[in-house]
């Protein structure tokens, strides 16, 4: 039995052979110099981000989550086109600063260490505070470098946003700060001399259930304007987290980015006194260059093992460990994949199509249809500009790292 695939990100669907950006997946290919290859549509990107723009009223900054794509010449692309960056390392954090003013860099994540403050409050990057402690070394280090550090509040919330609604209920976590010990923290950093800069509050991840982001966006309205009452403080800003989802799996429609808009506009409109001033921002990261990204390995060999087929490729979960199942996912399920000259021809033949590295892992389509290919062509598996390269472990079996180039607007 076959199994179902992903859908093809609209942008690439509609083809009889693969082009991004207006040239084929062989042209690109031969630009880089070989596969495997992630190729990054930047035109894509501009796209969605201008329709998510014109969606969210004007007090909504879209930030960037570099986690998602580090790729210094794919962030450079992005940087101008959204408010803000937010990173989770120092590494990250210099590559935002090379493309942003560090006003609108913030960098979250737990166990920071002292070097990494430092660097943080030295540039003036806000600091989005994970613990108590945290913030108490924040404010050392400022002290010693006689500079006010920049601080947020990561928020642990009480409710969690969920792909099928939301389950309330505090829960205990690594990251953020737990809702009860958030207003004397709020106090604490401005009695110390530093600059208190908000909130941060995110509470999930890959979600296509646009009525449960909503439902969650306005709940982190709510968390933050009580949070601030009791601090007794304006927050200058409320980051209410993101968690838009793509589609990656047979059955995924896309979130409604036009509803999600249209809701928290409305949430926004009345603000209570506790938040008049504040500023918003959501940040994201898939959503906005998971669709973008294609990775194109050429297949090197062709066998058959008992009932089954196999096209081996050159590139597998050393690069694109996401499409193989093994990056948090429960049950492994197929990434929308293509042979790359043949997009829309009827897809007879039912084949997996594994990497070559030692391991049953290794697998980026588990009996999938394709149409019929030769050795030598071109399989291109989409939504691979998120969590790709960056995320996979390209040292394990000492095959080379994957190219990365990336097609431009037609006026960059
Ligand atoms: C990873 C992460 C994101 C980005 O998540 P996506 O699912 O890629 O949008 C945003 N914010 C925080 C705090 C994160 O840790």
């Amino acid at each position: 039995m076959s199994k179902p695939t992903g859908p093809i990100p609209l942008q690439f669907a509609d083809q009889s052979a693969l082009t991004i950006a207006g040239r084929t997946a062989e042209q690109w290919v031969a630009e880089a110099g070989d596969t495997p290859l992630f190729v990054y549509d930047v035109g894509a990107v501009a796209d969605r981000l201008a329709a998510l723009r014109a969606a969210l009223p004007d007090i909504v900054d879209i930030h960037y989550a570099v986690k998602a794509n580090p790729w210094e010449p794919l962030l450079a692309q992005v940087a101008p086109m959204v408010g803000g960056l937010d990173v989770a390392s120092a590494g990250e954090m210099v590559k935002a600063l090379a493309v942003k003013p560090a006003e609108h860099i913030s960098f979250a994540g737990p166990g920071k260490r002292d070097d990494e403050l430092e660097a943080a409050i030295w540039a003036g990057v806000t600091l989005n505070a994970e613990s108590a402690g945290e913030i108490e070394r924040a404010l050392e280090i400022g002290r010693r470098l006689e500079i006010a550090p920049q601080i947020a509040i990561r928020v642990n919330p009480d409710f969690e946003l969920r792909g099928s609604g939301m389950k309330m209920g505090g829960r205990a976590s690594p990251f953020g700060i737990d809702v009860a010990s958030v207003p004397d923290l709020v106090r604490r950093i401005g009695d110390a001399g530093a600059q208190w800069r908000g909130f941060h509050i995110f509470a999930g991840s890959q979600s296509l259930d646009t009525a449960a982001i909503i439902e969650t966006q306005a709940a982190t309205v709510d968390l933050a304007a009580r949070l601030a009452g009791d601090a007794g403080q304006v927050p200058p800003l409320v980051n209410l987290g993101g968690g838009f989802g793509i589609p990656y799996f047979h059955g995924d429609t896309p979130v409604d980015i036009a509803a999600i808009g249209a809701a928290i506009a409305e949430k926004l409109a009345d603000l209570p006194e506790n938040l008049a001033g504040s500023r918003f921002a959501i940040e994201l990261g898939r959503w906005i260059v998971g669709e973008a990204g294609v990775y194109l390995t050429r297949i090197v060999d062709m066998k058959t093992s008992g009932e089954e087929r196999f096209w081996v490729v050159d590139g597998g979960l050393n690069h694109q460990l996401a499409a193989s199942g093994n990056f948090g996912t429960v049950v492994r399920r197929n990434y929308p994949i293509a042979v790359a000259d043949k997009l829309n021809a009827s897809a007879d033949v039912e084949t997996s199509v594994v990497g070559p590295l030692c391991t049953p892992l290794d697998r980026l389509g588990d009996k999938v249809m394709l149409p019929q290919a030769q050795v030598g062509d071109l399989i291109a598996i989409f939504c691979a500009g998120a969590y790709g390269a960056s995320a996979s472990p390209s040292g394990f079996l000492g095959h080379p790292a994957a190219r990365e180039i990336l097609a431009p607007t037609k006026n960059s």
